[in-house]
């Protein structure tokens, strides 16, 4: 496995294997590897006959006051497992390079950057759609994998990849648990114990309002304000959203119709979590039995 850092370097080792008529996955990530990211990446060498994953942590998806500093970092662990994995390529490259002084451009995807977790963090997303095409030109993937995990940004890449005509499939891959229900997540480690036990709610409360949603009920306040009492029952826990919406424009939606996304973003101190599940809502019939609407 190699790592390169260097961004010419980069091209030159893509267009070598292309050459080869060899297949590239790629998986980006910020480091810091778990099990969600090596399913990704299992996935990827799986499907290609090369795999390259990038470790960068991007300066301009974080907003100012957020972790971009503290942000944990470990390359030689990520080196390993990455190994482990069948990468071909670390990619590593350093933030001077990737954003020089006379850095200019950047991608928005409209309104789609805007709701969930772009209220929360301005700016956010036009740093992950800029950084991803960056790493697609450099790399030049077949096929690049996310995580379902953060599926807004899955849904903005996707938008992304279509409207700019990119050469490349995306792949959306679910999420990967504690056995606990606790989405994983590099950010999991900043939590106390007792944080850490509390935060499973998240995923307690999406499961219930799954179930809500299953059985018939057709009110997203009602099943938000459910969601919201679970979530406030624990001590230290900071909603920041939650949300019901149109799985395809992230909308919020006042019936519940169709593919749903149920999105929720939780403070735990100062660490923001996020989880969610998407859900074909059902409809009640005249005899009391549902059926998909
Ligand atoms: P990050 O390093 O947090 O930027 O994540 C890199 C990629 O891994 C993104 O596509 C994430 O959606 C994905 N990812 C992060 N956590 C998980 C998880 N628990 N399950 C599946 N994919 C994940």
């Amino acid at each position: 496995m190699k790592v390169i850092t260097g961004i010419k370097k980069m091209q030159l080792w893509n267009k070598g294997v292309r050459k080869k008529g060899e297949t590239i996955g790629f998986v980006p990530t910020m480091g810091y590897l778990h099990q969600g990211h090596l399913s990704l990446m299992r996935r990827a060498k799986k499907e290609n006959d090369r795999l390259v994953v990038s470790i960068f942590v991007n300066p301009t998806q974080f907003g100012p006051g957020e972790d971009f500093k503290r942000y944990p970092r470990n390359f030689k662990r990520d080196q390993r497992l990455s190994r482990a994995c069948g990468a071909d390529v670390i990619f590593h490259p350093q933030a001077k390079k990737m954003y020089p002084p006379d850095f200019k451009t950047y991608v928005e995807v409209g309104k789609l950057g805007e709701r969930l977790c772009g209220r929360s963090r301005p700016g956010h997303f036009r740093g992950v759609t800029t950084i991803v095409n960056k790493l697609f030109n450099i790399v030049q993937p077949d096929t690049a994998y996310f995580g379902q995990k953060d599926a807004q940004q899955a849904i903005i890449i996707s938008r992304m990849a279509q409207d700019l005509n990119l050469p490349l499939k995306i792949k959306v891959l679910p999420i990967v648990r504690e056995k606990d229900g606790l989405a994983m997540s590099s950010r999991n480690t900043y939590l106390s114990a007792d944080a850490r036990k509390n935060a499973i709610i998240l995923y307690k409360s999406l499961q219930t309002a799954v179930g809500m949603i299953q059985s018939g009920y057709n009110s997203p306040r009602e099943i938000i304000f459910k969601m919201r009492e679970m979530i406030n029952s624990k001590p230290g826990a900071k909603i920041d959203y939650i949300k019901i919406v149109d799985a395809r424009t992230l909308k919020e939606v006042k019936r519940l119709e169709g593919r749903l996304l149920i999105a929720v973003a939780v403070y735990f101190n100062k660490t923001r979590l996020i989880d969610n599940k998407v859900v074909q809502s059902y409809k009640r019939k005249k005899n009391g039995l549902y059926r998909r609407r």
